[in-house]
């Protein structure tokens, strides 16, 4: 897409806002913050006001624009339709050059979505001493830490004796470098599912991160190679773990890029039939409560990633799974955003803060002994935040319950 048509359709996008304030209703910056640019009719304003020349970028503008989560929250509540958080990705690409405050964080995504396996390696020799001096100067909310070696390694295929078929899997940078165990996980049902699995060689990031910074042109560099990797696969499905890539590459890249990923897939969307056409619930529910999953996690609530929420309108079908296993699904009152929004969380901490712990305080009202999610930047932020109670992907529960199942 042309850089002139693309201004165009931010124009029209603006333009199209009448002002109505629907948006705030489930905005969770504007819950932590009510002042109006803390909303998304603020921040369309404030883009309105740059773009018809009436305002000129300012620190304080700069970080109402980056404030928001781009969890999506809002985009479905707007009459007219407007696009919310596409309009926001291009005013901060817009606006990056004199965003002094995200100046270094750019540098670094820059280089690790460049890099990876150069950024994993750096960052394994010098995590002992790195990290808890990040984490001292306030720089990291918590001391993450690095697995021996990522999931890929090049191009990988898990071939199965009976083949029903074939998938490909999208890992995702979070997956691939800090929870290689959850693509494990996953690879290991595809398999007992009788689908031959690969990981091709030549994924990159999917460039949400770069696009959060205003880094427009990279993201586009990244998208294009991932359409040029995966779009000459001959598989049924791509699978990811993390909403948001699926999100980036099935929705935004057409935005962004003009094509997406139309086989990406959310893990529940695939495997909720999946698992039903082989077991039926009652079986895979008895094998369930002969597990450890359920003996020790009898009943659990749920979190909905705002990407897979609000993004993929995914709700039914981590539910029908996580009951099918045999647990009491407790839900929360209501639903709230994490506050992790990937790297918001680093520049956002006490938003992030605020979200977490009232998050929290949700999960406690259900009682429920695990807390389980499907995205794994939400796994992140739940777990340094919940201590006394397992916070697990949906993978992890399922391969428990399942490969126990098929080991009877
Ligand atoms: S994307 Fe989320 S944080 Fe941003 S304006 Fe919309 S609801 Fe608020
Ligand atoms: S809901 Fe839509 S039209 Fe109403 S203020 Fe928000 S962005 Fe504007």
């Amino acid at each position: 897409m042309d850089s002139d048509l693309k201004e165009s359709i931010y124009i029209t996008e603006l333009s199209k806002c009448v002002r109505c304030g629907s948006c705030k209703a489930f905005c969770p910056t504007y819950d932590e913050d009510t002042t109006e640019a803390m909303g998304a009719r603020g921040r369309l304003t404030l883009l309105w006001g740059l773009s018809t020349g009436q305002l000129k970028p300012s620190k304080i503008l700069n970080a109402r624009i980056f404030s928001c989560i781009l969890c999506g929250a809002c985009s479905g509540l707007c009459p007219p339709g407007v696009d919310i958080t596409e309009a926001i990705y291009h005013g901060r690409s817009l606006l990056k050059n004199t965003d002094k405050k995200r100046l270094y964080l750019r540098l670094l995504t820059r280089f690790s979505t460049k890099r990876p396996k150069l950024s994993f390696r750096l960052l394994s020799m010098t995590q002992h001493i790195l990290f808890p001096y990040l984490l001292k100067r306030g720089v990291l909310p918590f001391q993450p830490e690095l697995p021996e070696s990522p999931l890929k390694d090049g191009h990988q295929v898990y071939t199965v004796s009976k083949k029903k078929g074939r998938v490909a899997v999208f890992t995702g940078c979070i997956v691939n470098f800090l929870y290689p165990h959850l693509g494990e996980s996953l690879i290991n049902i595809l398999q007992r599912l009788g689908y031959e699995v690969i990981l091709p060689m030549g994924e990159v990031c999917c460039g949400v991160p770069l696009r959060t910074l205003g880094l427009e042109e990279e993201a586009i560099e990244l998208a294009k190679k991932n359409i040029r990797i995966f779009s000459r696969l001959n598989v049924e499905a791509i699978l990811s773990l993390c909403p948001t890539c699926t999100l980036a590459i099935k929705v935004e890249y057409p935005k962004l890029i003009g094509e997406g990923i139309g086989k990406a897939m959310d893990i529940s969307s695939f495997l909720v039939d999946k698992i039903d056409s082989c077991h039926s619930p009652a079986s895979l529910r008895e094998a369930g409560q002969a597990s450890l999953v359920t003996r020790h996690y009898s009943t659990a609530t749920y979190h909905d990633p705002c990407h897979l929420n609000y993004g993929l309108g995914i709700k039914r079908e981590p539910r029908e799974i996580i009951k099918n296993i045999g647990i009491d699904l407790i839900e929360t009152e209501g639903e709230r955003c994490c506050g992790s929004g990937g790297l918001f969380s680093l520049s956002y901490r006490e938003i992030s803060e605020g979200l977490l712990e009232k998050r929290i305080e949700d999960f406690k009202k259900t009682g429920a002994e695990t807390i389980i999610t499907s995205c794994p930047g939400c796994v992140m932020q739940l777990s340094r935040g919940v201590k006394d109670t397992p916070v697990l992907h949906l993978i992890e529960i399922l391969k428990e319950a399942y490969c126990k199942r098929s080991n009877k």
